[in-house]
């Protein structure tokens, strides 16, 4: 750190993503991508002509993106805000949302505490349950900024429509965000009740379910007044902020829904696979709706299995905090990666 670093942001904790190793092939199963590739269609649109006009700035209103968006979604163009990656997003939401305080979940996606601390948003974090579970009645008739990841991250744990909306109507003075990044996996989607309510705001992403996170594009979807205030931030910041090349494949990802919504079912196909394995093996695994499971082992720590893991060749994700140490969260691969992941699980075991 420089000595003119403002003040302010000495203390700043930052995000510590998941490790993207450069060097040697590992199984990748610690940050969530898909084990799919980009469909067709998103392959031939970022092509040679595409190239060559990335000589010219991106269209700053993503217009045409936010035309196939809304149509997927059933609602208009006003109603939908993009933006590079849904990281980007909740960084405006907490901006433009958190002078009353927000309110998040324990354990929860970690950028959450991050985004707080960067704004100096006062936070309150709410235990989850026993189970893992979100307390759902400590989020009712709050006056602030609530974040809720549904499902939930790292516990893939997901809340039905109804509790969310009640949230929502508990709280006709906040915002709700309801942070969808991993809803296309077995989960219920908020979209729909963002024209009934005024103060909810829908995000997701295209990281997850979409196969396309090293492109960075995220999208919202809520009332008018939310995607204007968003975009007001957004053109005071970068109004270029999706480039070219992932405005065509995001476009061309949303023609292709079909081929997406089939790669999510044979994730949930291994997801189940790997949950009855690893329950075999004595873990107990968390009822996940996300393309991830958070599991714990009867027989070795959680810290011990990620390195032996690592080890072997496959990454997993281990959080060092309190109440979740002795889990991983374990990104749901391709079939066949998910096996050999079960044989080094089985292979670790037994060399105990
Ligand atoms: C992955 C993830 C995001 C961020 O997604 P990007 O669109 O890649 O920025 C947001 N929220 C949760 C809960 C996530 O797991």
């Amino acid at each position: 750190m420089s000595r003119f670093l403002n003040e302010k942001y000495q203390k700043l904790d930052a995000y510590t993503p998941g490790e993207q190793p450069q060097d040697k092939s590992y199984i990748k199963l610690n940050t969530n991508e898909s084990p799919y590739p980009p469909s067709g269609g998103v392959i031939s649109a970022v092509n040679e002509t595409e190239i060559k006009n990335l000589r010219l700035y991106s269209d700053p209103e993503s217009a045409r993106l936010k035309t196939a968006l809304a149509k997927l979604y059933n609602t208009e163009a006003e109603n939908i805000f993009v933006s590079n990656g849904s990281d980007d997003i909740l960084n405006f939401a907490f901006m433009a949302y958190g002078s009353n305080g927000v309110i998040f979940p324990d354990i929860t996606y970690g950028f959450y505490s991050v985004f707080a601390e960067l704004h100096g948003i006062p936070t309150t974090v709410i235990p989850l349950n026993e189970d893992f579970t979100v307390n759902t009645s400590a989020f009712m008739g709050k006056n602030k900024l609530i974040v809720i990841a549904n499902p939930n991250a790292p516990t893939g744990i997901a809340l039905s429509l109804e509790v969310i909306e009640e949230i929502i109507k508990s709280n006709p003075d906040s915002i709700v965000l309801i942070d969808e990044a991993y809803v296309d996996f077995g989960a219920e989607s908020c979209a729909s009740l963002t024209e009934k309510y005024d103060n909810l705001l829908c995000v997701q992403t295209f990281s997850k379910s979409r196969s396309m996170a090293g492109a960075r594009l995220g999208f919202a979807i809520a009332g008018k007044e939310i995607i204007a205030d968003l975009e007001k931030i957004k053109y005071s910041t970068n109004p270029y902020n999706i480039n070219r090349l992932t405005q065509v494949a995001g476009i061309a990802a949303v023609t292709d829904n079909d081929y997406y919504t089939e790669n999510c079912k044979k994730i949930i196909q291994t997801r189940e696979y790997v949950t009855k394995e690893l329950e075999a093996l004595g873990f107990r695994v968390l009822d996940s709706k996300a393309n991830f499971v958070f599991a714990k082992s009867n027989k070795i720590s959680g810290m011990a299995l990620y390195e032996a893991l690592k080890e072997k060749g496959a990454l997993v994700r281990h959080f060092d905090k309190p109440r979740i140490c002795e889990y991983n969260r374990i990104t749901i691969g391709s079939r066949k990666e998910m096996e050999i992941f079960i044989e080094k699980v089985k292979e670790i075991l037994g060399e105990l």
